[in-house]
C-alpha cells in the first residue's frame, strides 16, 4: 500500500482499493497533483467542511465516481449535487466499496456538523488521520481499540495541536508510524518536522515527506 502525501493534510491511500482524505488541492500552495490528474479513486473523505479539508473532494466525486464519505451533514450536500455519498457520524464504522472507515471525535471547529477524524482499514492495515485536531485524552482509546499502524497527526499549532501536544499524541495512541502534516503549506503554520521526530524518539517511527513524495507500508 502507498500512502501518497498531496501536501497540507492530503493523502491519497493507493491499496486494493484508491482512497482520497482530505483533499485540497487547488489553492493549496505545496499540492503536487491538480483533482483533475486523479482519474481513479473509490473513496473521497472530508474530515471537516473547512476548505483546505473539503478541498477538491467534491469534484474529484465527480470526475472519478468515488464515493463520498463524511458526517450527515456534509454528506446531504453532496447528495444533493448528485454524488454518491455515505454519511456516518462520530463513533460509527461503515463499509465503503471494501474499504472500512470508523470516524472519531476532533478537537476544533466546523461550519457545518462536527470536526471529525478518521481511521481507514484496508488491506490489513489501519490509518489514523486526525483530521485538525487538539490533544485530546481518548486519543489513547482510539489507541486501544483500533490499534492503527500509521498515524496522520497535525504538527503545525496554531489551528491544531503543535509539536508538543502531537509527541504526546503519539505516547496516547502508539502506532508503529507517524506522518506529520498540516505545517509548512503557509507562513503561519511553519514548523520543524525535524525537531517534532527527535522529540517523538523511539515512540514510534517518524516518516517527514515531501508533498509529492509517498511512504509503502
Ligand atoms: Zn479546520
Amino acid at each position: 500500500m502507498e500512502i501518497v502525501y498531496c501536501g497540507h493534510s492530503a493523502f491519497f491511500i493507493k491499496g486494493s482499493k484508491k482512497v482520497f482524505i482530505d483533499p485540497f488541492l487547488s489553492g493549496n500552495p505545496s499540492a503536487t497533483i491538480s483533482a483533475q490528474d486523479i482519474k481513479e479513486c473509490d473513496v473521497v473523505i472530508a474530515t471537516h467542511d473547512h476548505p483546505d479539508h473539503l478541498g477538491d473532494a467534491f469534484d474529484i466525486c465527480k470526475n472519478t465516481d468515488a464515493t463520498f464519505v463524511s458526517q450527515h451533514e456534509l454528506v446531504v450536500q453532496a447528495q444533493e449535487m448528485g454524488l454518491k455519498a455515505e454519511g456516518m457520524n462520530i463513533g460509527g464504522t461503515i463499509s465503503v466499496n471494501g474499504v472500512k472507515i470508523h470516524m472519531t471525535h476532533a478537537l476544533h471547529t466546523t461550519e457545518t456538523g462536527h470536526p471529525t477524524g478518521v481511521i481507514v482499514t484496508m488491506d490489513g492495515h489501519a490509518i489514523y488521520h486526525s483530521g485538525d485536531t487538539g490533544l485530546f485524552s481518548d486519543m489513547k482509546l482510539i489507541g486501544e481499540m483500533y490499534k492503527p499502524e500509521v498515524v496522520l497527526l497535525p504538527i503545525g499549532d496554531r489551528y491544531t495541536m503543535g509539536i508538543t501536544e502531537a509527541v504526546k499524541a503519539v505516547e496516547l495512541v502508539e502506532p508503529t508510524y507517524v506522518i506529520p502534516m498540516h505545517y509548512g503549506t503557509f507562513p503561519i503554520i511553519e514548523t520543524d518536522p525535524e525537531e517534532f521526530k527527535n522529540r517523538v524518539g523511539k515512540l514510534a517511527k517518524v516518516i517527514v515527506l515531501k508533498p509529492g513524495e509517498k511512504f509503502e507500508i
